[in-house]
């Protein structure tokens, strides 16, 4: 069965997320750790974590993805910025325990003018101040479409900070498939390779979660704008390649698509009814 799940709003808490992601038939959930535009977390309730701990135990749910605000930037070069991302981050990754063994993805950030080099010292530097060896959670760097000047929408930049940090057993990737494809990735007509060349320069064992989003802009853009799955370039039958490539089928998949609650449920029936159950 495919593990799908879409991005939900975190006002309501845990359980909350848990009750939507279930009336819609998935089986995980994306969440903003705090508003998306940074600033104070909502403290979190310990009895809610609990609660959705075990529902999300007894229901079969599969790892739950926290997503870093927007507004951080682990490579800015106003060093308070930096540092208001590094607080962030760490809080978040305080907060996460409360549901351990989940994951956390952040923007690599955007090196605004100082160099790809620059922006992979600094978010290397980042990473090596904020993890910890006690943490469970593990980090995931997202794919991005090299929107600006964007760092990590190459394969390359995303090997470089992994071999920065020291504690890279903590480090996974997520691989945003409108961001990889807007980013020059032709995950359309070639799949099979633009995986090759992800195992070759990250090794396939990093991947950990997918965004799952249709691209209103054609191929390597550089843009960044979801679609509606099936409604961009990128279309149904690539999807359909998609979810049951073998590198691919059992990791989450996280749906960020343009819809209120019924469309998320809509396409997570179309997905897996894509999957050729074997
Ligand atoms: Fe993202
Ligand atoms: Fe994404
Ligand atoms: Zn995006």
């Amino acid at each position: 069965m495919l593990n799908i799940g879409c991005h939900l709003s975190n006002s309501k808490g845990y359980m909350n997320m848990c009750n939507e992601a279930a009336s819609i038939g998935a089986n995980t959930f994306q969440f903003f750790t705090r508003n998306p535009r940074g600033g104070a977390a909502k403290e979190i309730d310990p009895a809610d974590a609990e609660k959705a701990i075990a529902f999300m135990r007894e229901n079969n749910f599969v790892k739950i993805l926290a997503h870093a605000p927007y507004t951080l930037n682990p490579c800015a070069e106003r060093p308070e910025v930096r540092e208001f991302t590094l607080n962030t981050m760490r809080d978040d990754l305080k907060r996460m325990e409360y549901t351990p063994g989940n994951m956390y993805n952040f923007h690599p950030g955007s090196h605004v003018g100082q160099g790809i080099g620059k922006g992979i010292e600094l978010i290397t530097e980042m990473l090596n101040a904020i993890l910890e060896p006690e943490q469970s959670t593990t980090v995931l760097l997202e794919t991005m479409s090299g929107k600006g000047s964007e760092v990590g929408s190459r394969f390359e930049e995303l090997r470089r900070i992994i071999d920065g940090t020291e504690l890279n057993e903590k480090l996974g990737v997520c691989l945003d498939t409108c961001h990889v494809f807007d980013g020059g990735y032709d995950i359309v007509n070639d799949l099979e390779g633009v995986l090759d060349e992800f195992d070759r320069v990250i090794g396939i064992g990093r991947l950990k979660a997918i965004h799952i989003n249709d691209t209103k802009n054609p191929f390597s853009s550089h843009k960044d704008r979801h679609e509606k799955i099936g409604e961009g370039s990128i279309g149904i039958e690539a999807f359909g390649r998609i979810v049951n490539h073998p590198a691919l089928r059992d990791l989450p998949f996280y749906l960020e698509t343009p819809n209120e609650l019924d469309g998320y449920g809509r396409e997570i029936a179309l997905l897996r009814g894509l999957v050729r159950e074997e």
